[in-house]
């Protein structure tokens, strides 16, 4: 049987044409997101104490924690979403969201302002020994 390349080249053009499409049709369908994809990091800022433990284990210094004026700041384009302020939080005031931040065309940073946790109130002084007794 003879081969005619024509005929299989005009199949796949109209299969092509009308066939359904492989690709989504974003933005008109919206992205679909898993529970497991590695979107961006968000805080619960209520919770934090400035410990500085999740900039400190940050590979790559998108995390700044400030505990003279009081903030926790991320820069979304630098993180490169490895978790790893996640697992060190010791307060869980950190989650990975499956979702991706809006792209931006300029480098933007999130800063949080946080209520630092009241400082443990001094114990009171021993009273004082009297000799008599
Ligand atoms: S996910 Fe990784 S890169 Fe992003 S802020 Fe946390 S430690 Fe840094
Ligand atoms: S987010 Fe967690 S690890 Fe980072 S400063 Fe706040 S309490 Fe500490």
């Amino acid at each position: 049987m003879r081969n005619f390349p024509a005929i299989s080249m005009i199949r796949t053009v109209f299969r092509y044409l009308f066939g359904k499409t492989a690709c989504q049709m974003y933005p008109k369908k919206p992205a679909v997101f898993f529970d497991t994809t590695r979107g961006h990091i968000e805080i619960d800022a209520s919770r934090c104490i400035l410990c500085g433990l999740c900039a400190m284990n940050c590979p790559v210094g998108a995390i700044t924690v400030n505990r003279e004026k009081h903030y926790w700041q991320i820069d979304h384009l630098g993180c490169i979403v490895c978790g790893a302020c996640v697992e060190k939080c010791p307060k869980k005031c950190l989650t990975m969201e499956n979702t991706y931040t809006a792209p931006a065309n300029s480098k933007k940073v999130k800063k949080v302002n946080v209520t630092p946790p009241p400082k443990p109130k001094k114990p009171a002084p021993p009273p004082p020994v009297s000799d008599q007794g």
